[in-house]
Parts: structure tokens; sequence; C-alpha cells
């Protein structure tokens, strides 16, 4: 019933607005609002995202709407801003990051910091990554404020420094510092998206991102005794390191299903060739045999690190010249931890696989908190279920666990249900996210403007109507 009321809701709402919103207007001025942001240099390591938060703070300004700018350092700058609900319901939070990583010129076809439109495209650094989502959520603030929406919760904006750097600028010092500022129940932020039929047009499936794994770099030093090249030593670091790599490459970790990857192979299973649903099936029985995990990674590597916790090895350094021994060989592996993860009990695990008692495994640096997944049974999942059965019948909804890292990781750690959506990438586009040449779709940013008009409406707005 309550489901019921929501959706009347929505539908009201819906009519409302389709008298007062002005739908190519909204298209525009998010587009000019990207454009903009992408015309201000807030690349990493300076960040300099104080640029981004005076834009948006005079945006602000004169759509009479209060923001406040929060300076972790000089110049790192996050920008908050409200607009208040009935407070019956807690806190929507809408957050994208204003920093890019940083660019190479020479690589680039137009200037990347000029926000070219062309083809159907909008090129720039941060167009894909993350200022089309920033764009896209203030002018959803802006518009619920100038419609005077009826809202239950308040909605909060979140334009916020220092992601591309691990957060410690940006989300880990508003979690630590001013929590109050932003403390939700739910949150939007990058970390999914819609997968468009390149023939067709059509969306085939839109991925939610609900999980993610957590980043536990680990250095791995065998110790031995230099020594001359011409002496087969048992200890020689360079060997014993190898052996320890080896290991590993070769002992994957155990697998382990949780609510995001379950759903998402059993949505998977139900919607996917024969062939290709054979697998799934087999992964959702009890104990799969390795054989059935390596069909996966065949059909998808990425399927197979949902499923554990990654332990990838990225470098390897040892020794200095050709007759030589050397005392010490240096490996660095890029874990990835499933959600849940002990740490502890994850380097027992290792030290177990390596067996090497000479290799020494030093943990690195953690940016991003251990968290639970969001989870599927809240309203905001509901909105993206509703509201894309709404606008593309057929499509899959598919609740995803990131092998990557974003910003949802801080604010699931203090409990904000955070799920992670962003415009829809055709299949087989490049569109340059870190790299050369970045751009996003024109017209998948219209559609992604109205998802998420659609979707903060139903999970925000105040029913107008009361269903008896
Ligand atoms: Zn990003």
């Amino acid at each position: 019933m309550r489901r019921l009321i929501w959706l009347l809701g929505a539908f009201w709402a819906g009519q409302i607005q389709a008298q007062v919103l002005d739908w190519r207007q909204f298209e525009a001025d998010a587009q000019q609002t990207l454009v903009d942001l992408i015309r201000l240099d807030t690349s990493q390591p300076k960040g300099n995202e104080y640029l981004a938060a005076n834009y948006l703070k005079q945006r602000l300004d004169v759509a009479g709407i209060a923001s406040t700018i929060y300076e972790a350092a000089p110049g790192r700058a996050s920008i908050v801003a409200r607009i208040k609900g009935n407070g019956s319901q807690r806190p929507l939070l809408l957050l994208g990051h204003t920093d890019v990583v940083t660019v190479e010129p020479a690589n680039w076809t137009f200037d990347p910091f000029s926000g070219t439109v062309k083809d159907g495209k909008i090129f720039g650094r941060g167009a894909a990554d993350d200022k089309g989502i920033v764009a896209v959520a203030f002018e959803v603030l802006l518009a619920l404020h100038r419609l005077q929406i009826p809202l239950d919760r308040d909605v909060i904006f979140l334009g916020v420094a220092d992601e591309e750097g691990g957060g410690g600028l940006g989300i880990t010092y508003m979690v630590e510092n001013h929590l109050a500022a932003i403390d939700a129940e739910f949150a939007l932020n990058e970390g999914g998206r819609g997968t468009i039929d390149p023939i067709t047009g059509k969306y085939l499936s839109f991925d939610i991102g609900t999980a993610e794994k957590t980043p536990r770099r680990a250095r791995l030093i065998a110790h031995g005794r230099a020594g001359h090249g011409s002496v087969p030593s048992r200890d020689n670091p360079v060997g014993v390191l190898s052996r320890a790599v080896a290991r590993l490459f070769d002992t994957p970790l155990p697998m382990r299903l949780n609510e995001t990857t379950r759903t998402f192979f059993e949505r998977l299973a139900a919607t996917r060739p024969e062939f290709e649903a054979e697998v799934y099936r087999a992964i959702l029985e009890p104990n799969p045999s390795m054989e059935t995990q390596e069909r996966l990674r065949d059909l998808n590597a990425a399927y197979f690190s949902i499923i554990r916790t990654s332990v990838v090895p990225t470098i390897f350094q040892g020794g200095y010249q050709r007759n030589v021994i050397p005392s010490s060989a240096e490996a660095t592996l890029d874990i990835r931890a499933l959600p849940g993860e002990d740490p502890e009990f994850l380097f027992e695990a290792l030290r177990n696989i390596i067996q090497e008692p000479s290799v020494e495994i030093i943990p690195m640096r953690v940016t991003r908190p251990a968290h639970q997944p969001a989870p599927l049974n809240t309203p905001l999942f509901q909105a993206f279920e509703d509201v894309i059965a709404a606008r593309h019948p057929g499509a899959t909804v598919l609740p995803s666990l990131l092998t990557g890292a974003t910003d949802s990781a801080q604010l699931r750690s203090v409990g904000i249900a955070t799920y992670g959506f962003g415009p829809g990438i055709v299949i087989g586009d490049d569109n340059g996210v870190h790299g050369n040449d970045e751009y996003l779709r024109v017209a998948p940013y219209r559609e992604y403007l109205h998802l998420i008009w659609d979707i903060v409406n139903q999970v925000a707005a105040t029913p107008s109507i009361v269903a008896e």
C-alpha cells in the first residue's frame, strides 16, 4: 500500500511537473553546467576544487539557496547545499566529485578543459568522471527549489573534493569533521550506469552500484643472502619471491556471495542466453567447483573478482646486476577485499598460501574504509526499479559490486546507504575515463537527468494525494 501511495505520488508529481518543468531548458542547463565545470581545471594532484565550489556557490546564491564551502586544506574545497523537506523522513544526499585526474594535453584532440561539444558528445576531462554527475545533481537540486516541490525529506547536494586521491581531503574529511552537514538515510553517487545496444539504441540493463571492494594493497619482501650469481643458493630472494607470487597467482582466495552478487547473478541467469545463464546458475549453487569459477572468469574476468577478495601482483622488483644475487626482492600486490573481509584473516590466508618464512608481508596505507553494501530492500532501490521499469520496460536492473573504489565507501562506513548510478554507455564505447579524449554522450546524459529526476521525486517528494 505504501508503495502504491508512492507510485501515485510520483505520478501526480509528474503531472504537475509536466506543466511547469521545461525539459528542453532543464537538459540545456545540465549540459551548460557540465561544460562550465569542465572549463575549471580541478585536476589532481593540486585539485583546486575551490574553483568548482565557488562557481556552484555563486549559482546557488543567485537561486536563493544557502550553501557552505568546507575547505580541508587550502584550495581543497567541498560544497554543501540543502533543500528542506518536512522532516518526516531522513535526508537524501546527492553527490559527485569535482576533482579530476590529470591530463596529457598533447594526446588530446581537443583542449581537455574546453568542454567542446561535437558529434553528440561532450569532450573534456571530467565529462564522464565525474562532472556530469555533479551537474545533474546540482540542476536537480535547483529544480526542486524552483518548482517548490514539497519534500518529505531534505535533499542535500555535495560537490566533493579529492575523490581521485582517495577522499582524504574530500569525503573522509567531510565524514570525520562535518558529518551533520551531509548525514542522510540514502545517497546517490557515481558507480553504476545503463548499458545501451549500439544498433537499436535501447537500454539493455542498468547497473546500480550497491557494493564495492576495499583496496588493501601490500608489499611482499623476500630477504636472503647476497652472493655471486655463479653459486645457486637456496635463499636467492628473486627465486623465493617468484615462488611466493606464483602461488598467490595460482591460488585464488575462496569465493563468497553476498546479497548484491547473488541478486546480480540471479538476474543475469534469468535474462542472458543459455550458454551464459548456465554458468550463473552453477555459481549460485552451494560450493561451486573451481572449474565453474574458471568458466565464469572466461565470460568476464571482473565476475571472477566480485565473488572473492582478489590478489593481483602488479609490481615485481629485484636485483641490479646480472652476476649478483641481491639481498632482497620486492613485489606489490593490489588486493581488493570483499565487503566484510577481516584484514587479519586476510593476511593470515596470504601467509598460508605463500608458505615462505623469508617473505615478509607489509600492508600499505588504507584510504577507503571497510563497509557494508547498501541493502536492496530500501525505498531508494525500489525507486530505481520502478523508474527504470517505467522508462525502459524490459531492461534488467542489476545491483552491482564495483571492483574499483569510490567515495561510497566512506559514506557506507557511517551507515549512509549509498547507491552508484551514472549516465548510460553504449556497448563498445571507450569513453576515455582517466584516458585521452574523455567524453560523455549527450543523449544518455539527458536520459540520466530524467531518471535521476524521477528517482529523486519518488523517494523524496511528498505524495500529493492520499490513496484511500
Ligand atoms: Zn569518479
